[in-house]
């Protein structure tokens, strides 16, 4: 069983020290610092990766040790090189824009565009905030208007002044990049109007448990919601919890749907009917994070044991996609180009580059289809339906897919 720390840590959400110990990965470096060549002969800094939960709120966290600036101002990802994630983004549009009607959108860590360029297509008036300065770049080149900042109560106040209150404010995959938590939601607040939505994407906690998913914990996620400590996060920045989806996104996300508490909306069935489900699953007490531990220890196992294997047979694996959670997965299993001889990736800003920590070279995808190789590691394997299809040339000199979580497949 997980024992409370001695450590001075205490909760971002509700301040208590009662914080319990889910699953220590190691000290590994920042997931998005990949490395230039240049850069291999230089020292890396490692940060403790050690995942608690607070046993007051059910709030799972890692200490904010790396700041989101440090990350954020040059940020590789670029949301438009997944095509399911741009698919998704256009049918969320399409359905705020047919049912709520909105005259403003405001979006929270609008990325490249992937997003609000479709609210621009529905000529809906639309305004980004991305912190990264290269990537909020590319939004502006393909026509929406973006600011490049970090929201804050006082940013958000700003905006509200210069733009007016939004009808719909969209928060995606940002609410756990953000240590400033209980700040973070009230520049929601203060951004959306007194009858407006807030609607915010977030890996689900119980996927996370449930499926092994522990490579999507890295420095850059300091919070890891369930719907119940998500409630309580909202309601610490004047927003109250009306309604969740449950979606298949990153292995397993919630949309929160939430409201200003003035608006006295009341919760939807949905909300009570996935919190029991965290009941349930003993996210809501401490039974159940006793065992995640050991069942990270054996994924990691099963796929150093099946690369051995392949090296020692002469057999070649190499990657594919060089996502955030690939470089915990990397780290925490200690595979090296020994083991792995190079990754590849869609997006050309990491092709020439390094993962983090050990070091796998990202190449252009195409080199798959040149080598030939006789198994294809799959990184991102949240995108699994997409990249089977995808991939489906490895079969046509024999080559297999091979899956490291939920648990070991080789397809
Ligand atoms: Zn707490």
């Amino acid at each position: 069983m997980p024992s409370t720390t001695t450590s001075t840590l205490t909760c971002r959400l509700c301040g208590s020290s009662s914080l319990s110990s889910v699953v220590d990965l190691g000290a590994t470096p920042p997931c998005e610092l990949f490395l230039t060549a240049g850069q291999l002969d230089e020292p890396e800094t490692t940060y403790p990766l050690h995942l608690r939960v607070c046993t007051e709120c059910w709030l799972a966290q890692i200490p904010p040790l790396i700041s989101p600036e440090e990350t954020f101002t040059e940020y590789a990802y670029f949301s438009s090189y997944s095509t399911s994630w741009v698919e998704h983004a256009k049918g969320f549009v399409e359905d705020v824009v047919d049912r709520l009607r909105p005259g403003f959108v405001v979006e929270v860590a609008s990325n490249d565009g992937y997003l609000l360029r479709h609210v621009v297509d529905r000529e809906v008036r639309c305004l980004g905030i991305e912190p990264s300065a290269n990537v909020g770049a590319a939004a502006r080149e393909r026509g929406v208007p973006t600011l490049t900042e970090f929201l804050s109560p006082e940013l958000g106040r700003r905006v509200r002044a210069e733009h007016g209150p939004a009808d719909v404010v969209v928060a995606n995959n940002v609410y756990a990049h953000i240590p400033d938590v209980v700040g973070f939601t009230q520049g929601l607040r203060a951004l959306v109007a007194d009858d407006g939505w807030v609607s915010i994407e977030v890996q689900h906690l119980l996927t996370l448990m449930e499926l092994n998913q522990y490579d999507t914990i890295y420095h850059e996620h300091f919070q890891y919601y369930s719907v119940a400590s998500a409630r309580r996060a909202l309601a610490s920045g004047g927003l109250a919890l009306v309604d969740v989806e449950l979606l298949p996104t990153h292995g397993g996300s919630i949309r929160l749907w939430a409201r200003p508490v003035e608006v006295g909306a009341p919760e939807s069935v949905a909300v009570g009917e996935v919190i029991a489900r965290e009941e349930a699953a003993g996210l809501l007490d401490i039974s159940g994070y006793g065992e995640f531990a050991a069942r990270v220890a054996k994924v990691r196992r099963d796929l150093l044991g099946f690369l051995v294997q392949a090296a020692a047979e002469g057999r070649s694996v190499v990657g594919y996609g060089a996502p955030g959670k690939g470089n915990t997965l990397l780290n925490h299993c200690g595979i090296r180009p020994d083991l792995l001889s190079y990754t590849v990736d869609r997006n050309p800003y990491k092709h020439g580059r390094f993962t983090p920590g050990v070091r796998i070279p990202i190449l252009p995808p195409e080199r798959i289809a040149e080598d030939r190789p006789d198994f294809v590691l799959v990184l991102p394997w949240n995108l699994k339906g997409e990249l089977v299809e995808q991939l489906s040339y490895v079969r046509d000199w024999g080559g297999r897919l091979v899956f490291p979580i939920p648990s070991l497949e080789i397809m």
